[in-house]
């Protein structure tokens, strides 16, 4: 599907940030991505799990691209007022992630504003450094402000026991659920997605190539994936979060689904072409498979 109009979420409150500090930017001359020379362009993927393994970027649409390595997924929104980050691949990727960037001919401190999906290492190891390579503004939601600024996860995670953490983020700002990240005429609005973790977002915006508009969803991880002691069916799990996330996901205007796992969507295959790149079934077929995910999970724990 795809439209002009920018839908209106069912998100029960819309907060604008202005990222003033680039309200002037384009004064002092963003640069635009550019497509990479394919000296830049080093490999096919070994591995599509592997977290760290070096890709080349990819544009996804209009001004989004594929930054990422072969593994996990970051994507870059650009524009003439100051670039987007979202999610940043683990500590051990960060050198291949920025190599990508550059190979762009964008320069990293053009990256104003750093969006994250879910507070675990391998999609957020590399933050720490790349807020400092950028001098950036990480948003983080509210309720993870002290996981981001510590680099700790806590008891609320289902993974708790079995997560490594990663390095204190600097320059972190809250913001409410349900807010729009709001630069010159680029809108990205938060889908909350907690569940998999506490601090779950998915992010949606569009992109026009020519007149032909369309909804990208950077959605968050719907893994009902656990410690040994963690219980989805404890009454102050995540469960109810984890299925209003699903919900709110299939509801969500979709043409390009992206996940932080590609392999998730099959990401890599669909950007090179083998694949449709857009589906606008994309985002509800996933919703129903991590809701299905979670159904069987409270199962499997009501007979133990
Ligand atoms: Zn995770």
């Amino acid at each position: 599907m795809n439209f002009q109009i920018r839908p209106l979420l069912l998100i029960t409150s819309i907060v604008i940030l202005s990222l003033t500090q680039t309200a002037n930017a384009s004064r002092i001359g963003i640069k635009m991505p550019s497509e990479p020379k394919p000296a830049s362009a080093p490999t096919a993927c070994k591995s599509l799990d592997d977290w760290n393994e070096p890709t080349h970027p990819r544009r996804i649409y209009g001004n989004t691209w594929y930054v990422g390595t072969c593994g996990i997924s970051v994507v870059l929104i650009a524009t003439p007022n100051g670039h987007v980050l979202i999610d940043s691949a683990p500590e051990k990727a960060s050198v291949a992630v920025r190599q990508n960037i550059l190979s762009l001919g964008v320069k990293l401190s053009d990256i104003k504003t750093i969006l994250l999906t879910h507070e675990h290492h391998d999609h957020i190891g590399g933050l720490a450094s790349m807020q400092k390579a950028t001098g950036a503004k990480v948003l983080g939601r509210n309720n993870i402000l002290e996981v981001l600024t510590s680099g700790k996860n806590d008891r609320r995670d289902p993974q708790f026991d079995e997560l490594s953490g990663f390095s204190p983020i600097a320059n972190v700002h809250g913001f409410d659920d349900g807010s729009t990240i709001s630069i010159g005429t680029t809108q990205i609005q938060q889908i909350p997605m907690a569940g998999h973790a506490p601090g779950g977002s998915g992010w949606t915006w569009q992109e026009c190539e020519k007149k032909v508009c369309k909804n990208i969803v950077f959605a968050d991880s719907l893994g009902s994936i656990s410690d040994n002691t963690y219980l989805y069916s404890a009454p102050d799990s995540l469960a109810n979060a984890l299925k209003e996330s699903s919900e709110r996901l299939a509801k969500t205007p979709c043409d390009i689904l992206i996940t932080g796992h590609g392999t998730a969507s099959d990401l890599l295959s669909r950007l090179d072409g083998e694949k449709p790149l857009s589906d606008e079934h994309a985002c509800a077929n996933y919703a129903k498979a991590g809701a299905l995910r979670l159904e069987d999970r409270l199962k499997k724990e009501v007979k133990k």
